[in-house]
């Protein structure tokens, strides 16, 4: 069976692991430090704060930029439930507007559309990989006075216009197994304010300021050195992971392209796209229908998956919240989309195997 994720893990990870093992030292301490101080230089912020996951991350940034009860914030509702879920964590109340059909990301126009007296922050979810539109959002961001945070749990390394997501608001990254770089189970915070940076370090550890002494609410949201170790292996890997996925796409998308009903994932011009996912549209005019292409790629041993087969705002949770937006663009995404496996681990044999599940219908 052809995976839809799969990390790589080597000997580098392994002995960096043992090593932090026999140090004793194996929760926060030098080699969290100096993974922060890597992953701040890799996506050229000032700072980074590691802590133990994508989750945390977004609310911790939250917490930092002081977002709480009566506050609103924007965001998408096609994105793993986290992005939203770390709002409700705040007593904020998350706003969605819909995506780009072309992208499926937030789309900037329906931002504008969004905002209240009570909005206090726009996160943006850069979707698969891809950036979103970060110049118009930073201008409504701006005219607006609003906050930006960036979960960017799916796209380590990806850029738009030549500068790294994560350094144009407050960052979010998630380490999960499954995402463009793991330690197991992590997260990072990137900035360039000394205060978010200090504050999100507090929060991260009991609102601590020095040994005992608490100032705020915080949560135990650390990294541990043994995550960190694996953190900094892969990040030295980082690069040469997400040039395999964007080769792998561009040999799926010229084998995929002019097939009636299938719709490649289009990448903007000025993005360089991660591809965390590879995300293809299944219309009503393809030859059969999606759980049934599915089936066929499962006969042929190949792995699909629908990231997401609900929007936010159609889960359980959030009905019983009262949501009742109708947001056309994320639900039709939701009936359409199909991701095939992207990841650096596929073979050559295992692409063409891809390619050929759909051909041979
Ligand atoms: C993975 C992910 C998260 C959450 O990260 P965890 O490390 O699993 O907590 C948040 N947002 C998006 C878009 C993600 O893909």
């Amino acid at each position: 069976m052809i995976p839809i994720a799969k990390p790589i893990i080597d000997e580098d990870e392994i002995s960096a692991v043992t090593a932090v093992l026999r140090s004793g030292i194996i929760a926060q301490g030098k080699k969290v430090e100096e993974f922060e101080a890597a992953f701040a230089g890799f996506t050229g912020t000032k700072y980074a704060v590691a802590v133990n996951s994508g989750t945390a991350a977004l609310h911790i940034a939250l917490l930092a930029h002081g977002i709480g009860q009566g506050d609103e914030v924007i965001t998408s509702p096609f994105t793993f439930i986290a992005t939203a879920n770390s709002i409700l964590f705040t007593g904020a109340r998350p706003v969605f507007a819909d995506i780009e059909e072309e992208t499926f990301n937030i789309a900037p126009d329906n931002i504008d559309e969004k905002i209240t007296p009570r909005t206090r922050a726009i996160m943006p979810v850069h979707l698969y990989g891809q950036p979103c539109n970060m110049k118009k959002i930073m201008r409504i961001a701006q005219e607006h006075g609003l906050v930006i945070i960036e979960d960017a749990c799916q796209a380590h390394g990806a850029e738009y216009e030549g500068k790294k997501v994560g350094s144009f608001g407050t960052g979010c990254f998630s380490f999960y197994p499954t995402k463009n770089m793991t330690t197991g189970e992590g997260g990072m915070i990137t900035t360039n304010d000394k205060d978010i940076a200090q504050k999100a370090r507090m929060i991260r550890s009991h609102g601590q300021k020095e040994r005992y002494l608490h100032e705020i609410l915080g949560y135990n949201y650390r990294m541990t050195d043994i995550a960190a170790a694996i953190g900094l292996c892969q990040l030295g890997k980082l690069e040469e992971f997400n040039n395999k996925r964007i080769r792998n796409a561009e040999f799926l998308t010229g084998r995929l392209s002019g097939i009636k009903g299938l719709i490649p994932p289009g990448i903007k011009s000025n993005t360089k796209h991660v591809f965390h996912q590879y995300t293809v549209r299944i219309t009503q005019d393809f030859a059969i229908s999606r759980d049934e292409l599915r089936q066929k790629f499962m006969n042929k041993g190949v792995a699909t998956e629908i990231y997401y087969p609900l929007p936010i705002h159609r889960q359980p949770l959030y009905q019983s919240l009262g949501y009742n937006d109708h947001l056309p663009n994320s639900e039709k995404a939701a009936t359409e989309v199909l991701s095939l496996p992207v990841h650096p681990s596929l073979t050559k044999e295992d692409l063409e195997n891809v390619v050929r599940a759909i051909q041979d219908i």
